[in-house]
């Protein structure tokens, strides 16, 4: 494989260039988090934009532009000193090109939408070599199917987001033994009336008598979010309880870090009691030690108030997504983490919702992006022929022309 590391646009175009005339295999890398690997290929052009990082802040206007293989993390580190904070995702390390080109929900989602809703525009190197903006008023079509259609339609080299005045948030982690699939069942019910000031994650330790650990990120009123936060506190009697008022990127970019993270994920239509007790089976036998099953991004909201056809990334209310979690520390594979994540994924594949968000789609084939994008996979489609008719871009969750 030939890594190519670009430091702008016409990098990018050369490299594409090259890619076409020698009718060899391309892949776009930004944070390297992509869940199935596929910005990472044996073989072929890797185009790597990690030096194409910068973060550039107009704090007076509220505007970043970001380039194309920056992670969240310098974003939100960015907009700290001015009490701004950016709609990305829970994690600080991965990149703002794949969470962005898939749609992004992250600690803000309830309050300020999905990462795409905060988009104002984007610069693409498309498969022919051009350079486009694609923004509300440049290339329309572009720009829409940018929003949550993936890596399909162009090498993005910097985005422009909207920031919000975030500065501090009640954030933290809560944490008790309990049985998960009383927890779960709470979890639901507490789900259903939180406010949109409220995002978490729970993530379950394995075993019978499981650790849940909360992590939690109320922005909003302080008073409120701790009136609204009573029922987790009370739920059990907590063993770990950091929750406290904060900066955003004090607690947003804190999280923990691992060497490696082997990650499967999906959605489910709510925490209805067959996926509880699909749940509760995995978390219940057990498994390596360090593995989680958690359970995240409630959809509900700002996140849920855009008009269904404004972007191609499908938010329904009331779905939930979940994470299989195994991480260590240290170089190599350790294959007993990865075959338990890949078995617990397959346990859980007839118990997701028919489409899932395609960030966490784990399971490959076309026809799980085909009902990931639902409605709007036409319009992909179309736009796709028109951007990139060879599918040049197609290590991703890929839409053909
Ligand atoms: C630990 C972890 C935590 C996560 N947390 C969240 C979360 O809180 N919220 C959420 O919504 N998602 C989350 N995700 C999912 C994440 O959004 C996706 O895995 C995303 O694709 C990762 O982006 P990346 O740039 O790091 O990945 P990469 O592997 O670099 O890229 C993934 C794909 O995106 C495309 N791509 C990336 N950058 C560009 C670019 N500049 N131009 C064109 N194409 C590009 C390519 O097709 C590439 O194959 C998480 C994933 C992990 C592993």
């Amino acid at each position: 494989m030939l890594i190519v590391q670009p430091e702008g646009p016409d990098d990018v175009a050369r490299t594409l260039d090259f890619v076409r005339t020698q009718g060899v295999d391309v892949a776009v890398r930004c944070g390297g988090h992509d869940l199935l690997g596929v910005s990472t290929p044996a073989r072929g052009v890797l185009i790597d934009l990690s030096r194409m990082n910068d973060v550039v802040l107009d704090p007076v206007a509220g505007v970043a532009r970001v380039g194309g293989g920056a992670r969240a993390g310098a974003l939100t580190a960015a907009g700290a000193p001015h009490g701004l904070a950016p709609a990305l995702g829970m994690n600080p390390n991965v990149g703002v090109g794949g969470l962005t080109l898939g749609g992004g929900m992250g600690w803000l989602a309830g309050t300020h939408g999905a990462t795409v809703d905060n988009l104002l525009a984007v610069d693409v190197v498309t498969a022919d070599g051009r350079s486009l903006k694609a923004s509300a008023d440049e290339n329309e079509d572009l720009f829409w199917a940018l929003r949550g259609g993936g890596g399909n339609f162009g090498v993005a080299t910097a985005f422009t987001y909207r920031m919000r005045p975030v500065p501090q948030v009640l954030a933290g982690d809560i944490g008790y033994r309990t049985d998960p699939a009383r927890f779960l069942r709470f979890l639901r019910d507490f789900l259903a009336t939180s406010p949109d000031e409220l995002e978490l994650g729970v993530l379950f330790s394995l075993g019978s008598n499981p650790f849940a650990i909360t992590r939690l990120c109320w922005s909003g009123d302080a008073a409120a979010g701790a009136a609204a936060l009573r029922p987790l506190r009370t739920f059990a009697s907590p063993m770990l309880d950091t929750v406290r008022p904060q900066s955003y990127a004090g607690f947003a970019n804190g999280a923990a870090h691992f060497d490696n993270m082997f990650l499967r994920g999906g959605e489910f239509a709510g925490l209805g009691d067959e996926v509880i007790d699909a749940l509760a089976a995995i978390i219940e036998r057990g498994g390596p030690k360090d593995c989680l099953v958690g359970v995240l991004h409630y959809m509900h909201g700002a996140l849920c108030r855009v008009p269904a056809d404004a972007t191609p990334f499908i938010r329904t209310p009331g779905h939930i997504l979940y994470n299989i979690v195994a991480p260590w520390q240290g170089a190599g594979l350790q294959r007993d983490r990865m075959d338990w994540a890949l078995a617990a994924s397959e346990a859980l594949r007839g118990v997701n919702s028919k489409g899932i968000y395609i960030n966490y789609l784990s399971y490959e084939g076309e026809a799980h992006v085909r009902d990931s994008f639902g409605p709007h996979h036409a319009r992909l489609r179309a736009i796709k022929r028109r951007y990139d008719p060879e599918n040049l871009f197609h290590h991703n969750r890929n839409i053909r022309a």
